[in-house]
């Protein structure tokens, strides 16, 4: 009986000749298997990294550095130090699948012509309980929120789906690891987002100077979470998602006089 080939699998192994970055995974081919590390840890001689079993990678998956859990398992902060050597294309899939689940299945969805995407919209019509709030934000507040949540700075998926005038996200910005609909993460953002929507609104005057004090202030927030701030913790003040909103929500404004980058 012939053994069941995963066509998934058997494309995505043979997409890359000799080594493969994967978000922030380096996979190279090792004779018939091959062996994975952080694609930090190139350059590194094998003797510097710890060999973990592939069973391990699971738990490495879960936190970061700090020892903060990793709600996002395609959030740019995987653990550093380590290689593992694997002997086949089903435990490559094993592998990957600890550190990205459904990785390569999703990938080799993206590879057809029309990708089988879930977009914000459809997503969130469907959405009851508590959720369904998510709905009530324009395109051009839904497309704040999802530039927010899904900036480079906090996930590697290069997002597919999209709402109106919102393009998807290039592959050079983000990785070869796709993103079909919207996750959790996003889901419960989009909440939190519509209710300070909701909130009575403040007007008040500010210089430029003082807007870029703001910008400057929370670009720092953005780009260095702080590890007292769980990642999922939308109410928190100072989370790093609610900060890169407010700085979408000013890019007008500091398009409109002041010369700041808000990239
Ligand atoms: S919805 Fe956004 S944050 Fe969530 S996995 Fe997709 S790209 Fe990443």
């Amino acid at each position: 009986m012939r053994a069941f080939e995963n066509p998934a699998l058997k494309n995505f192994a043979a997409s890359f000749a000799s080594d493969l970055v994967f978000a922030q995974v380096f996979i190279s081919r090792r004779g018939s298997g091959y062996e994975l590390r952080h694609v930090a840890d190139c350059g590194l001689e094998d003797a510097q990294l710890q060999i973990l079993p592939l069973t391990d990678l699971r738990l490495l998956a879960q936190s970061t550095e700090a020892g903060a859990f990793r709600p996002l398992k395609s959030a740019p902060n995987l653990r550093r130090g380590w290689r593992v050597s694997i002997a086949s294309d089903a435990e490559l899939q094993s592998a990957l699948d600890q550190l990205y689940p459904g990785a390569i299945a999703d990938w080799h969805a993206a590879q057809s012509p029309v990708p089988p995407v879930t977009n914000f919209r459809e997503f969130t019509n469907r959405q009851t309980g508590m959720y369904r709030i998510a709905q009530m934000l324009t395109d051009a507040q839904a497309a704040q929120v999802i530039t927010a949540a899904c900036h480079k700075n906090f996930c590697l998926k290069q997002r597919l789906w999209t709402v109106a005038n919102l393009p998807a996200d290039s592959r050079d910005e983000k990785s070869l690891l796709p993103c079909l609909e919207p996750c959790a993460l996003l889901l419960e953002f989009a909440r939190k987002a519509m209710r300070i929507e909701q909130e009575e609104q403040l007007t008040f005057p500010l210089a430029p100077a003082e807007l870029n004090t703001l910008v400057a202030a929370l670009e720092h927030i953005a780009e260095h979470a702080s590890t007292e701030v769980r990642e999922g913790d939308f109410n928190a003040a100072a989370n790093a998602r609610r900060a890169q909103l407010v700085l979408e929500k000013l890019r007008p404004l500091v398009k409109g006089g002041a010369s700041v980058d808000l990239e």
